[in-house]
């Protein structure tokens, strides 16, 4: 705690004392500031000016105020109660200086805010024991506040950062779509939510036709790029926020469609293999002047109680299959 910052005390360490003194008599000030003069890390301020006194504290921010009750034109009580409804001076720590040892003003000093209570002109040695006191006591909470707040903002980016984190754990690095891990975690998921509510959910498994022979023409580089540009069209094929695009490994990729009929999995199926096919991506095969194109398999299912979300995944593969040695640039349906 020693080596925290204190907010607005840079030059402060706990053992320091800030001490404001409103009291309307200047002998008064006099005489505490001689009290105060050879004590060490204490800084004393002095206010004759009742009306002066919260806008002085709010300014040189004291770790003790004395307050004298019994001013001219403004009531001590009254300046106690101000200093605890304003939010820059409302922990300071008050010291009541009453000009007697009276029950009623002591319990009224309390119930206003007040810290502690001494008769005045309390002995030098009390009065800088009390000082330092509440100045210590003051200066630890302020601290800990501190401490506090600190703690917030590193657990805040700790969040933050884990978010962040997590994003990259789940993502694929070429093409931003979910990695294999994250479509194994989902997959799996929604297979056991199906599974409950007894729904459809249908996979899309998409295979980029002919890309060894793609990567042998143009080069590696384009095949990242062509494959960049697949997974976009991936991306943009999804409608729900339950549908999760990923790339499984490779040049194939994975579409989750939860709660989707067959026929509705066709329709995404469909289109997505047609705007692959007009992005125009130059290709030499099948032929010399054809384009890039995606084969795709498809299932849906309605899992059965104890079943393995493999089934899909091999059921997909099925129709990829199919789509592949029908001719390509297809959709196929085990
Ligand atoms: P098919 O139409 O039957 O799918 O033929 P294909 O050539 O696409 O299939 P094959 O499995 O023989 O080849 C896949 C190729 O994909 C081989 C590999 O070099 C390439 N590939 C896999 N991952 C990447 C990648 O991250 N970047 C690039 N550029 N190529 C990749
Ligand atoms: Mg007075
Ligand atoms: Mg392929």
């Amino acid at each position: 705690m020693n080596d925290l910052p204190l907010d607005g005390f840079p030059t402060m360490n706990e053992n320091s004392a800030m001490v404001l003194l409103v009291d309307d008599q200047a002998m008064i000030g006099e005489a505490v500031r001689r009290g105060l003069a050879h004590e060490e890390n204490i800084d004393f301020h002095f206010c004759a000016d009742p009306h002066q006194a919260v806008a002085q504290a709010v300014q040189i921010k004291p770790t003790v105020i004395l307050q004298d009750l019994i001013m001219p034109g403004l009531d001590g009580l009254t300046l106690v109660r101000e200093y605890r409804n304003n939010p820059a001076t409302q922990d300071i720590p008050i010291i009541v200086l009453s000009t007697k040892e009276d029950p009623l003003v002591k319990s009224a000093a309390f119930a206003a805010g007040a810290n502690d209570y001494l008769v005045k002109l309390p002995d030098t040695i009390e009065l800088v024991a009390r000082i330092r006191y509440h100045s210590r006591s003051y200066l630890t909470l302020l601290q800990r506040d501190e401490a506090y707040r600190a703690l917030r903002v590193s657990q805040q980016q700790l969040l933050d950062t884990n978010l962040v984190l997590q994003r990259l754990m789940h993502s694929d690095g070429l093409t931003g779509l979910s990695n294999r891990r994250h479509f194994d975690e989902y997959l799996e998921l929604e297979w056991r939510r199906a599974m409950r509510e007894q729904a459809q959910l249908s996979l899309l498994m998409i295979d980029v036709d002919y890309f060894k022979s793609f990567n042998d023409t143009f080069g590696h580089l384009a095949g990242d790029e062509a494959l960049r540009k697949v997974a976009e069209a991936i991306r943009a094929s999804c409608a729900r926020p339950s549908d999760l695009p990923a790339r499984y490994g490779g040049e194939e990729f994975a579409l989750v469609l939860p709660n989707t009929s067959p026929g509705g999995a066709r329709l995404v199926a469909e289109k997505l293999r047609q705007t692959v096919a007009s992005m125009n991506i130059a290709h030499t095969m099948p032929n010399p002047d054809s384009v890039l194109t995606v084969s795709i398999g498809l299932a849906t299912l309605t899992p059965g109680i104890g079943s393995h979300c493999r089934q899909l995944i091999s059921a997909a593969d099925k129709g990829l299959y199919l789509a592949k040695n029908n001719g390509r640039n297809q959709v196929g349906v085990d």
